[in-house]
């Protein structure tokens, strides 16, 4: 393929040659001393037939250097999840173990590696970095950047497609031009053995390896998901039961569809109500099964069935791939064909019916054939591919533009397909909007001259019923109980739920909210004070799809009040600040829009039987039960429910967990709401505006609100500690006297509320904490810190520990064969 003198130099054989091309040739410079080959992979996570592998261990032969392959979790994805992670990591475990047998390191380094990442610190001892020719983005980049590192030659190896990607001729933007392009190629490798190719090469040491790189030898598959709800990646989204990564598994799953199903396919393969694809395609995207034997395979076995596999593993699979490598913008809307565009852009101001991401996200479009189709992707990490094409059509209508669709199919598909991020995703998703097809003659309002394909239309042509028993039937759904339903508590409830878990939610409380609570008052309960959490900052890009679908959907809103500052200078807030549209209580009410919660109820004692836990009241009687249990309680209170089980025979709370629990502290509040204060002090926040006060805030500078000359003060926790334990009726003319003394002002009798456990001073440091078992977690936001954002990262990350546990012990036998395409 090249005829880079490293390439010939390495004396290659043929088929490996021709997948070869170098990224650079390496400086002049000193080598490192001591230097290694290094094979880097990131898909090829295989020991069979894999290229990768082969001209590393050649190249380490040949330089006789020690050869150390390398998977890392360093590099930032934007959707790193414990589904993802879990996935790849047990197939890299599996790799690291069948290298291992044959004398080779492996390194394998976390998310939270830290300093310099394990590459970059290989890349600086490498005499010759080998890696995948991989055509997605970011892929090529970072190649490039880290190609910048190696002092030797760095070279990428076509590991994916049959016919190597740098071998088309030509740039092909349809179907029938790709296959008449490639036939001849194609047919010149299936039908050939992959030559034998022996995996040994000078043996690496300890002190070879990066630091920090993982063992995973004799770690079990508990360990592995351990490990991953101890990194730092988005737990929204747990493991999918039954699907584990792996070469194995790959291989059995192949073998199983050769024997049984193939010869079917043709017939069986667009019905997505049936069983007849392989659901290879997430083995296919990490790379832990060879395409080359697949294709060979099928090639040799023969048939309609197998023609029309080896025409979408072949055809579409690495028509993709090209697509990729000749257009480098492919995941930006530039990518799509012109005409498309022209007809997008034509029709880019039509009316549409907007929805926002949580509501896509979280099946809640109001479209059944559209939500199923996302319940299946949610909640089983997979879409059947004939109704991925109609879910993906469907998203143009409800977005603001074709940018913005792209940018939620790419969410969508890669934040929860097993088979995401793939150069194939992004064929099938820029199909959607007129990749590789042509202009209709209709022009229609939104779609203009693309393909349609209508969800009602699709939905006539499916029994229903069978697509939800295909899609739901299998999900063993756990019962899990959520004791306190603030935001921690909601937001893990949801989380459990969108996995299709059977959740209920009970709190002592009246309504919605905890600490992010809004009390009305008054005549006619017309005055609404929130007297707890005062200002959300929706910071970050982790959960900006969430956040900015609540000010689209209209739960939050931006508040711009005026903010005197201690020494008196008032200005708007440096930052962007936002309020519940109806009160603080409405988000937490709009969490819990699909719950079910029981208010009203005081868990008094939790308790550990043979069936799961049981949540009792102050009599001792039974409020609910459950397999697992959440407790998103403040950490004084949860340690209350906890401490009497640490002698418990099981140990299931040990004393660990409990001296976290006590090491947390919260600051106390007194809080004053009062109403009918006539003044405009010039201000509509003053922070720390005396020596005895936090907050004090003007009720009606938050959008939306009637002025009733409402204000809500915050007293410092120095003064609340000092009149803690008074009466609310004794502490209300005090409060009232010094808010009187900062407005200047008379100021009518109003309400105290005095919060024990208020604003967190010292947070326990970890996201959430478990029993032994991994049957209970607990959380809240002084896991973390002490705002909303802290609460509804601890909440997910509760709610991960269970779904990653419920993972493990479910194996579902018919996930295996629902997968798309191939
Ligand atoms: C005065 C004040 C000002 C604040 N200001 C801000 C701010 O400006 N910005 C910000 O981001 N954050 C602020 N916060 C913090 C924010 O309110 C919290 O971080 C967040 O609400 C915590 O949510 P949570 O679910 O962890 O806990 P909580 O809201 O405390 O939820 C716990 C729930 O458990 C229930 N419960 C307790 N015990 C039991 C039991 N035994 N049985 C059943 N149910 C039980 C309670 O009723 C409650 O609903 C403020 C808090 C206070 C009090």
């Amino acid at each position: 393929m090249s005829d880079h003198g490293t390439i010939l130099r390495l004396g290659l054989p043929d088929h490996l040659a021709e997948r070869c091309a170098a990224i650079s040739e390496g400086s002049t410079g000193a080598p490192p001393p001591s230097p290694v080959v290094v094979a880097w992979l990131h898909h090829a996570c295989r020991i069979d037939e894999n290229p990768v592998l082969e001209v590393a261990c050649h190249a380490a032969r040949s330089t006789n250097s020690p050869l150390v392959v390398h998977a890392g979790f360093g590099g930032r994805h934007d959707f790193a999840n414990d589904r993802q992670t879990l996935f790849m990591l047990q197939g890299w475990a599996g790799l690291q173990a069948d290298l291992r047998e044959r004398g080779i390191a492996m390194s394998i380094t976390p998310p939270d590696s830290g300093g310099t990442s394990g590459l970059r610190h290989l890349a600086g001892r490498a005499r010759m970095l080998v890696t995948e020719d991989h055509p997605r983005n970011p892929y090529p980049a970072w190649t490039r950047a880290i190609a910048a590192h190696v002092h030797g030659p760095v070279i990428a190896v076509d590991a994916s497609c049959v016919l190597p990607g740098r071998m088309v001729q030509g740039i092909h933007d349809r179907a029938f031009k790709f296959r008449s392009a490639c036939e001849s190629g194609w047919n010149a490798r299936i039908h050939r053995e992959w030559p034998a190719c022996g995996l040994e090469a000078p043996v690496a040491g300890e002190a070879d390896l990066p630091p920090g790189a993982l063992d995973l030898m004799g770690r079990s598959d508990q360990d592995l998901r351990d490990l991953v709800g101890s990194w730092p990646v988005d737990h929204s989204v747990g493991p999918v039961p039954g699907m584990n990564g792996g070469e194995a598994e790959a291989r059995a799953r192949w073998n199983r569809f050769l024997e049984t199903d193939i010869d079917r396919y043709h017939r069986r393969r667009n019905d997505a109500t049936d069983d007849g694809t392989s659901g290879l395609s997430p083995w296919i995207h990490h790379g832990s099964i060879s395409p080359f034997r697949m294709a060979r395979e099928a090639a040799a076995r023969g048939g309609d069935g197998c023609d029309k596999f080896l025409d979408e593993l072949l055809v579409w699979r690495e028509l993709s791939h090209h697509f990729c490598r000749t257009e480098p913008g492919h995941d930006r809307i530039g990518a799509v064909p012109a005409w498309a565009r022209r007809t997008l852009e034509a029709h880019r101001n039509d009316p549409r019916s907007m929805r926002s991401w949580e509501a896509m996200s979280r099946s809640r479009t109001g479209d059944g054939l559209w939500d199923l189709a996302q319940s299946s992707l949610r909640e089983r990490g997979w879409l059947h591919n004939n109704l991925r094409m109609t879910w993906g059509k469907a998203i143009l209508e409800w977005c603001a533009d074709a940018p913005e669709m792209l940018e939620r199919l790419l969410d969508l598909n890669d934040r929860y397909a097993l088979d995401g991020r793939d150069p194939n995703s992004i064929g099938g998703l820029l199909w959607c909007l007129g990749l590789f097809d042509r202009p209709f003659p209709e022009d229609r309002p939104v779609t203009g001259s693309l393909r349609t394909r209508p969800t009602a239309a699709h939905a006539r042509r499916l029994d229903p019923d069978r697509l939800r028993h295909r899609i739901r039937g299998h999900i063993s759904r756990d019962r899990v109980l959520v004791v306190g339903a603030g935001v921690a508590g909601s937001m893990a409830a949801r989380t459990l739920l969108d996995h299709g878990h059977d959740v209920v939610l009970l709190d002592k409380g009246r309504g919605p909210g905890g600490r992010s609570s809004t009390r009305r008052r008054g005549e006619g309960r017309r005055v609404a004070h929130d007297h707890g959490c005062q200002v959300l900052r929706l910071r970050g890009d982790h959960r900006r799809p969430l956040t900015e679908s609540w000010i689209r959907d209209g739960v939050v809103t931006e508040w711009r009040p005026r903010v005197r500052l201690i020494d008196g200078t008032v200005r708007p807030p440096a930052d962007d600040w936002y309020v519940g549209t109806s009160g603080m209580k409405g988000l937490v009410a709009h969490l819990q829009s699909d719950l079910r919660v029981r208010f009203g109820h005081a868990v008094a004692a939790i308790r550990r039987h043979d069936d799961g836990w049981h949540a009792l009241d102050e009599n001792g009687e039974r409020i609910e039960s459950a397999r697992r249990m959440v407790l998103a309680l403040p950490a004084p209170q949860a340690r209350r429910l906890l401490e009497p089980l640490v002698e418990d025979p099981g140990r299931t709370i040990d004393a660990e967990m409990i001296r976290t629990m006590s090491a947390v502290d919260f600051d106390p509040t007194w809080t004053l709401m009062t109403h009918g204060v006539e003044v405009d002090p010039g201000f509509d926040v003053a922070t720390d505006p005396d020596p005895d006060v936090s907050w004090l805030c003007r009720e009606a500078s938050r959008p939306g609100r009637d002025d009733h000359g409402a204000w809500t003060m915050h007293a410092t926790p120095d003064w609340t500690r000092r009149h803690l334990e008074l009466d609310r009726k004794e502490v209300e003319p005090l409060l009232r006297e010094i808010t009187a003394r900062i407005l200047g002002c008379e100021v009518p009798p109003g309400d105290a509320h005095r919060w024990r456990f208020s604003l967190v001073s010292r947070p326990a440091g970890v996201d959430h904490l478990r029993s032994a078992d991994r049957s209970l977690a607990v959380c809240g936001d002084w896991c973390l810190g002490n705002r909303v954002e802290h609460a509804i990262e601890s909440g997910i990350a509760a709610a991960g520990c269970i779904l990653r546990d419920l993972g493990a012990s479910r194996v579902d036998a018919a996930a295996g064969t629902l997968f798309q395409d191939a």
